[in-house]
């Protein structure tokens, strides 16, 4: 038995059309702001990324381009600014930071309501809380791809494999806020294939190539693959062995294709759910 492929480029563009038809209905166009210090060529893609799939959604996509010298206190005001324009919804500040700037003074700058990445400690204590919050995309995107694939959470073993504030730890959040029975494995983890093993949904976020084998699974287990490792061959490859893993697993995600996609679709479900909340509700 092969496992059932959940195809997270279909499943994002279906999110992306959903959202584009919402911004329409609306009264007004949301605005995102998307800040990016310095010219990191990573980045400087990732912004590009980011910007086009929010205006061809219908949001109004800026990006502000900071010279990497400037000082922090400027570029504390320059979020200051945008948390007071009432046209932006949504601010956004594309990581890393140079290193004369301390990335947590940044994130804590940003109006939680406009806090679109989900890092603001607000969000990150109210998402620990189980009330509702702007959640770090990547995470709500792997939740959604759950839902679209029919994977049932509640009383599921859960394993994230991975424990950053960026993608493990909300990540937990979620599977936990969603009641399944959770664990966090990390590289101080005793007996990593064991824990895997156990888990009716593995959720590998470790930034290791290949690392989660295919005699790790669980047999019919759903394994979502965060991990994106560039090789020498230029090759994007996950976190997971994927063919090893896809004949025991029932369902799984490839990489590219998989969770990459629906990270973008859900900064762009987090800029209309920021808008709607300050503008509508
Ligand atoms: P990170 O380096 O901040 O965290 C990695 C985590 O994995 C750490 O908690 C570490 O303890 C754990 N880990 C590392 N090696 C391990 C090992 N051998 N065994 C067990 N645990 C181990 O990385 P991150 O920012 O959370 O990103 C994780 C991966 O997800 C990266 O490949 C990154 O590129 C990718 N990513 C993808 C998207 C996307 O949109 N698809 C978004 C963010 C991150």
């Amino acid at each position: 038995m092969t496992a059932r492929l959940i195809d997270g480029t279909a499943v994002a563009a279906a999110l992306r059309a959903e959202l584009t038809a919402r911004i329409a209905s609306l009264p007004f166009r949301p605005g995102l702001t998307v800040v990016m210090v310095g010219d990191d060529p990573a980045s400087a893609s990732y912004v590009r990324s980011k910007d086009k799939a929010a205006a061809a959604a219908g949001i109004d996509a800026r990006t502000v381009q900071l010279p990497a010298a400037i000082d922090q206190a400027t570029l504390l005001r320059r979020i200051e600014a945008l948390n007071a324009d009432p046209a932006v919804d949504g601010i956004l500040v594309q990581l890393p930071l140079p290193s004369h700037i301390d990335p947590a003074a940044v994130v804590e700058a940003v109006d939680p309501a406009k806090d679109v990445d989900g890092f603001h400690p607000l969000n990150v204590g109210r998402l620990a809380a189980g009330r509702p919050a702007l959640v770090p995309c990547t995470p709500l995107g792997v939740m959604r791809l759950l839902a679209r694939a029919g994977v049932a959470i509640a009383g599921a073993r859960a394993l994230v494999l991975g424990r950053s504030a960026i993608v493990g730890r909300p990540m937990a959040a979620l599977l936990l806020a969603a009641d399944a029975t959770v664990t966090i494995a990390h590289s101080r983890t005793r007996d990593l294939p064991e824990e895997c093993r156990r888990a009716d949904i593995l959720i590998a976020a470790a930034g290791r190539r290949e690392l989660v084998r295919g005699d790790w699974i669980k047999p019919g287990a759903a394994v979502i693959d965060v991990g994106i490792n560039r090789g020498p061959d230029g090759r994007l490859t996950g976190d997971v062995a994927f063919a090893e893993c896809e004949a025991v697993a029932g369902a799984i995600t490839p990489v590219p294709g998989g969770v990459g996609p629906m990270t973008i679709a859900c900064l762009l479900l987090n800029t209309v759910e920021a808008a709607e909340r300050r503008r509508v509700r």
